[in-house]
């Protein structure tokens, strides 16, 4: 990247503020625009910025995300601005003629009984979860547009799917998070009220993913730098865990010493989701931080950042 003019869209999300970190390690000009100056939505002002700004690569990690609430709000949100940002985007890297761009999808374009662990091929093999198909519909596109245009007209544009991530500047709102932020807001405020338990959703049984954001924008960087192919690379940690040994591990991080209270009239939602990281692990990247670390690190950050 020495040297490089490197966009990277969306750097006030979660995950592009973690790149534009990681980026700092290296000798490159990072550009950003925000949403007031520039409406990726829009296809003139897109190709105008980038007309401008002519970035030698792009991380595509601008998008409208969300959790199921959201998505079941906002169906049209969700799959007309992901469509119109990544076509807009992409079709104007490739006018511009931007050198590399690496599209970030994610795991839920993956079918709902994918077997697991989920490779790459598993792609458009069966029905989605209905919950966030709109969101799906959109990334899938967009990992196509990618591929298209790097068959069609030879760009090496590449597409990266992580898998569940937390880290600084998550969502820690309760009733739309995901469950690693809410456990951790959960078993503070119980500690901090001096409360005998904190409540957690389902069985306790549902095993789940978890990768730290530095790690997925440090594995963004390497497959930017290194990777060139048509197919999508998972962006995963390559193992999961239960959620009741999560919550002990959160209760453990933010030294609650009380109960787990299980709600079981809450869901438990699918019983397993893990990617196979095989494909990243033999492109020579293999993730650093462990949960236990992550999940210390996340709660020094919401401690700092909780008003
Ligand atoms: P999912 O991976 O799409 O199912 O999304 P979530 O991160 O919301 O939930 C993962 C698992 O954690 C599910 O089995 C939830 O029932 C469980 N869970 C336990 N406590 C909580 C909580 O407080 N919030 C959320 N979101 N999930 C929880």
């Amino acid at each position: 990247m020495a040297g490089k003019r490197v966009w990277v869209a969306g750097h006030r999300g979660m995950v592009g503020a973690a790149i534009v970190r990681r980026l700092a390690a290296e000798d490159c000009e990072v550009l950003t625009c925000g949403r007031d100056e520039v409406d990726l939505r829009r296809q003139a002002e897109t190709s105008a910025w980038i007309a401008k700004t002519r970035p030698d690569a792009i991380f595509l990690a601008a998008a409208k995300v969300g959790g199921i609430g959201a998505n079941a709000a906002y169906p049209a949100d969700f799959l007309f601005d992901n469509l119109m940002i990544e076509a807009n985007v992409i079709e104007a890297a490739h006018r511009e003629g931007v050198g590399k761009l690496l599209f970030l999808g994610s795991s839920c374009i993956y079918p709902k009984m994918a077997a697991q662990p989920i490779t790459e091929d598993a792609l458009l093999t069966g029905p989605l979860e209905p919950t966030n198909e709109w969101y799906a519909i959109a990334k899938i596109a967009g990992l196509k547009l990618a591929l298209a245009y790097r068959q069609q007209h030879g760009d090496d544009f590449i597409s990266a799917m992580p898998t569940n991530l937390y880290g600084p500047g998550d969502n820690f709102d309760l009733e739309n998070s995901h469950v690693l932020p809410a456990l951790i807001r959960k078993a503070h405020e119980a500690k901090v009220r001096g409360e005998v338990s904190f409540d957690v959703w389902g069985s306790g049984t549902p095993r789940r993913e978890f990768l730290h954001v530095d790690d997925c924008a440090d594995a963004l960087v390497h497959l930017m730098t290194s990777y060139s192919g048509d197919q999508h690379v998972n962006v995963g940690y390559g193992d999961d865990i239960a959620i009741a040994d999560l919550a002990q591990l959160v209760a453990d991080a933010v030294g609650f010493k009380g109960d787990i209270a299980w709600d079981r009239s809450k869901p438990d939602g699918t019983p397993r989701k893990l990617m196979d990281a095989g494909k990243l692990a033999a492109l020579g990247w293999t993730p650093r931080i462990d949960l236990k670390r992550g999940v210390e690190d996340v709660y020094a950050w919401f401690l700092a950042h909780q008003a």
